[in-house]
């Protein structure tokens, strides 16, 4: 910049050719008028001083080659016209004159070319500013603008010819981040300033500019100019917005990831956390220090030890541990870190993400739990689990149930595996069992055998019901799930229990003896009677004079008959007859009522009847024939269950309740909800032999009478028709019956 008061820092626009003509035509005319004057008039003065005039008007044009030989000229042409109009005669006054011109033009050619020179400098600088892209402004004191270079004009589209002599706030709108006056007050307070601005052009461009305003003062101090120099910064502002908005959204979802996620320097050092370990109740930034304190202590020695050869070898690292949340609960957490590695093979960085893994685990420890309990329950029930898809029958089975199968456990579970060990004699049943499960998705309720490869027979019992489920594929899927029981052990108890149900009919048919014997007496005594009125009958037509072989042969076959009748009843006795003492001991009746519960439990699933054991509380002892009783029990839960077995229409229920009496007595109900007694069987019904039953020995109640008062004890019926039957028995109770016993009068 020029020095001075004034400013002038507007760019030096060069002359056009049609100027710089007319400048050189005005030049050489006033040269000309000069020279005119100063050689054909004889002035005394020194006219040539008016060269001056001339030089200066060139001086813009030339340059400093030319400019000499202008003063050259101009100096000559003063020589020429002085020696012209003096002829020969060179008085003191005219020369020093002439050296007074000469002296004039030599002075202000000097000054020019200086001035030349410095406007080349300037010239230089100029173009210099122009070249750089920064837009570069200079306004003064009073806010016009005074420079505007070509950076200016290409980041605000206004040529310098606009611009010059405008406020800046004309060309440009400037949302300033303070009011204006306070931050020109810091300039001239400091002499900088420096930030970013947001501006709007004229065309409507938004552009954000890094401005730097440097004040210029002049000679004596005085605030002169400013310089301000703006640097579009637009796009880089975007990219940095673009860049922290991306980083920010990514450091979102980072913060959003259920896991707490760290990024640690090569040796180990946390150097970013997410917000998920505020969870543990450390500031964020001092996890780095006190992470170990949040590891359990049984834990920590092996997590550093995994982190330390991480650490060492750059291989991945897993850990499980229990970490400290801030709510001072300590939870399993998966850590799970990886190394980034450079191409030069050094770590750069390690990536870590920590995630609760407390409910999975507690979900696995609980699955893995149930899982074994559910395998010791199979193991226990030799029940198995089977599952199959239909129609393609991909098949599962447990392990219980590979053992009942009796395959190894990597065999692949199959229909066909399953039907090569089903007994030759099922086979059809089952596979057609199936075959049918494919298609009608049916329950399956099926006891068929296996036959396995030792020859050994399981009797096997498959439950299994149809459940619909999504298939993996899509579309929906039928699925058999049930179990795989292994009832071989169950059916040869039953078919024990059954042989000792048989042994216990017998058994009752002994103790019935007695009263057997006099039923049987009586029925016994009528046909040896008839045999003997027969036998009479038979001497006598014999002894006759003449003998009767008619009425004898007669008489025989009737004996004949009546001893086959005799025969039979004694045959019965025989079959009945076997010797037993009874076997007087305390026991506890609840208990004998429970077993003989169990005992008819095929029954009652059989008729599907409800049984109810409603019995007194603690230990109900009884002293008495143990197996005696039962058969009580037994043949009164039968005769229920028989009697309701053609039920229909209304639940069959049987109860068996038991109690101690007021009158110190025990106390046995079995009541039925079955079609009762008539009120004229109630009378016959604990008779020998009276049964209403087609199959009916009628022997049971009578025995169980017999066995009851044996003991000391009443049996009765009650009932009402259609309204179920009760079989009641009471017995003394144990001290009366041990008395009884000590006396020895009843037992
Ligand atoms: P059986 O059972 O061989 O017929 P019982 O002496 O045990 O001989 O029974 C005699 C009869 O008593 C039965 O035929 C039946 O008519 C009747 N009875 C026994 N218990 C009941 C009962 N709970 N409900 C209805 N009738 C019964």
């Amino acid at each position: 910049m020029p020095g001075g008061t004034r400013l002038r820092c507007q760019s030096p626009e060069p002359d056009t050719p049609r100027r710089i003509r007319s400048r050189i035509a005005i030049a050489a005319a006033i040269a000309a008028a000069i020279f005119t004057l100063d050689a054909l008039t004889p002035l005394d003065i020194a006219v040539a001083v008016l060269y001056v005039v001339v030089v200066l008007i060139v001086a813009p044009i030339c340059s400093r080659r030319s400019m000499i030989a202008v003063c050259c000229a101009l100096m000559s042409m003063t020589v020429i016209a002085f020696v012209m109009s003096h002829g020969g005669t060179y008085a003191a006054a005219p020369v020093a004159r002439c050296i007074v011109s000469l002296a004039a033009l030599a002075i202000s050619g000097f000054l020019t070319l200086k001035n030349i020179a410095a406007t080349d400098v300037l010239r230089e600088q100029v173009t210099l500013l122009d070249l750089t892209s920064d837009a570069l402004v200079v306004y003064d004191m009073k806010r016009r603008i005074c420079f505007w270079n070509r950076g200016a004009h290409a980041l605000y589209g206004v040529a310098a010819e606009d611009a010059i002599g405008r406020a800046p706030h004309e060309i440009v709108r400037t949302a300033f981040e303070r009011p204006l006056a306070a931050m020109l007050a810091e300039l001239l307070r400091t002499g900088r300033w420096e930030g970013e601005l947001a501006q709007t052009c004229r065309d409507g461009r938004e552009l954000i500019v890094a401005s730097r305003w440097t004040l210029q003062r002049d000679a004596q101090g005085h605030p002169l100019a400013v310089l301000v120099t703006n640097n579009d910064i637009t796009q880089r502002k975007r990219m940095e917005l673009e860049i922290e908005r991306q980083q920010q959204e990514i450091r979102a979802a980072i913060d959003a990831i259920p896991a707490m996620v760290w990024v640690s320097s090569a040796d180990g050092r946390p150097v970013f956390v997410n917000e998920r370990w505020s969870e543990f109740g450390v500031p964020l930034d001092r996890i780095g220090d006190s992470w170990h304190t949040l590891v359990h202590p049984d834990d920590l020695p092996q997590m550093q030890r995994d982190w330390r050869h991480a650490l060492a070898t750059g291989t991945s690292l897993e850990n499980e541990s229990r970490v400290r949340r801030g709510d001072g609960a300590w939870r399993w957490s998966l850590l799970r870190a990886t190394p980034l590695i450079d191409e030069l093979g050094h770590i750069v960085r390690w990536y870590g993400v920590t995630t609760d893994i407390e409910e999975p685990k507690r979900a696995a420890e609980a699955l893995a739990r149930s899982e074994s309990f559910l395998a010791e329950a199979e193991t226990l029930s030799e029940t198995g689990s089977i599952g199959f898809s239909v129609p393609r029958f991909e098949m599962f089975w447990s392990k219980q149930a590979y053992r009942i199968f009796g395959y190894p456990d990597d065999a692949e579970p199959s229909l066909q595996a399953m039907l090569a060990r089903v007994h030759p004699d099922d086979h059809a049943r089952v596979s057609s069992l199936m075959k049918t499960a494919a298609t009608d998705r049916n329950d399956i309720d099926a006891e068929f055998r296996l036959l396995m490869p030792d020859d050994d027979v399981k009797r096997v019992h498959l439950v299994a019901h149809a459940v619909a489920h999504v298939a993996k594929t899509g579309g929906e899927q039928s699925e058999y799930r049930g179990a795989l029981m292994d009832v071989t052990e169950a059916r040869n108890v039953q078919d024990a229990l059954h042989r000792s149900l048989a042994e216990l009919a017998h058994v009752t048919r002994i103790t019935t003896l007695g009263e057997l014997s006099a039923s049987i007496a009586h029925e016994v005594s009528q046909p040896i009677a008839a045999i003997m009125t027969n036998g009479d009958a038979g001497m006598r037509w014999l002894e006759r004079d003449e003998p009767q072989l008619d009425e004898v042969r007669e008489a025989l076959n009737n004996m004949l008959r009546d001893a086959r009748r005799a025969g039979g009843i004694v045959q019965r006795i025989r079959m009945l007859a076997k010797k037993s003492a009874p076997n007087r001991v305390p026991f506890d009746l609840n208990a004998l009522i429970e077993e003989s519960a169990v005992l008819v439990q095929r029954e009652i699933g059989v008729h599907a009847i409800e049984l109810r054991l409603q019995l007194a509380q603690g230990v109900l002892t009884i002293v008495g024939d143990r197996v005696q009783l039962q058969q009580v029990v037994i043949n009164l839960m039968m005769n229920a269950i028989q009697a309701m077995a053609s039920t229909t229409g209304r639940p069959r229920r049987l109860a068996v309740c038991s109690s101690c009496t007021q009158a110190n007595e025990v106390r046995v109900d079995v009541e039925d909800s079955g079609p009762g007694i008539a009120e004229a069987d109630l009378q016959r019904l604990f008779q020998p032999f009276f049964t209403t039953r087609a199959e009916g020995m009628g022997m049971g109640l009578s025995i169980c009478r017999s066995i009851v008062e044996s003991h000391g004890g009443k049996i009765r019926a009650y009932a009402q028709p259609g309204l179920g039957a009760t079989m009641s028995f009471v017995l003394p109770n144990s001290s009366s019956l041990l008395s009884v016993a000590v006396d020895g009068t009843k037992v």
